[in-house]
């Protein structure tokens, strides 16, 4: 069982792997350049650590109970863990006992409460501003619009123990993803303009991860491509 999936998981692994490195190629861009963040939700532990012996070193979670129990059975893979779902303020102490990453940071209460509970477990964080791809905004999705996105990573660089590594967002679900991408990339240039470090990128999914490449993307959050279909929610 566990060998059929593992040999199940390989191949996927590098049937990823390769259209990054196509995309890679076909928009001019350093392989290096692009980190393959694999969304591990609704999966078992015993399939992360597949995945870390097949190289993989970043995990992707959306909900904190869940991901808290997966890194306590995971504790020691040398990996990183990335919150990529919305996040309520009452859960950031939580948060902060599993996450290397917060991707989503898309109001100025959270990041307060993310530097807040951070300072008290002596620790940093790093964090992307989420920034809302909908037109119009929608951010019942999570994410603030491109200019509100500025002005919270503005005040975000003033919160001492937080880092601000970059951008993140989700394509709409209608449309043409490489025009949010695109708006994505420039999101991130403005922030760049401001924070010349802050240069991360996450955007891409399994369905459109060859037009986050070529806008610009460093970092691509799949799942269904490497994991499978996912199991229904609860
Ligand atoms: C689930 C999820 C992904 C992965 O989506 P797939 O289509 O399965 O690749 C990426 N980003 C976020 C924010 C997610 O919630």
């Amino acid at each position: 069982m566990s060998l059929d999936r593992k040999a199940q998981l390989a191949g996927n692994l590098a049937a990823v792997n390769t259209r990054i490195d196509q995309a890679c190629v076909a928009a001019g861009r350093d392989r290096a350049g692009v980190r393959l963040i694999v969304v591990t939700k609704t999966f078992p532990a015993s399939d992360l650590q597949l995945l870390a012996t097949l190289g993989v070193r970043d995990f992707g979670e959306n909900r904190d109970q869940e991901a808290k129990a997966k890194w306590a059975a995971c504790a020691q893979l040398p990996v990183s863990w990335h919150l990529v779902g919305q996040l309520q303020r009452n859960k950031v102490n939580s948060v902060l006992k599993w996450a290397d990453v917060v991707q989503t940071v898309d109001r100025l209460e959270l990041a307060v409460a993310l530097d807040s509970a951070a300072e008290r477990l002596g620790r940093r964080l790093c964090v992307l501003v989420q920034v809302a791809l909908d037109i119009p905004v929608q951010s019942a999705r999570g994410g603030c619009g491109p200019a509100g996105a500025l002005a919270l990573a503005e005040k975000v660089l003033e919160l001492s123990h937080l880092d601000l590594c970059g951008v993140m967002g989700v394509a709409p679900v209608q449309g043409e993803p490489a025009a949010a991408f695109n708006r994505l990339a420039e999101v991130s240039r403005a922030i760049q303009g401001l924070a010349p470090w802050a240069d991360q990128i996450s955007a891409g999914m399994s369905g459109d991860l060859e037009a986050a490449i070529v806008n610009g993307a460093t970092q691509v959050r799949i799942g269904g491509a490497v994991l499978g279909n996912r199991p229904a929610l609860p």
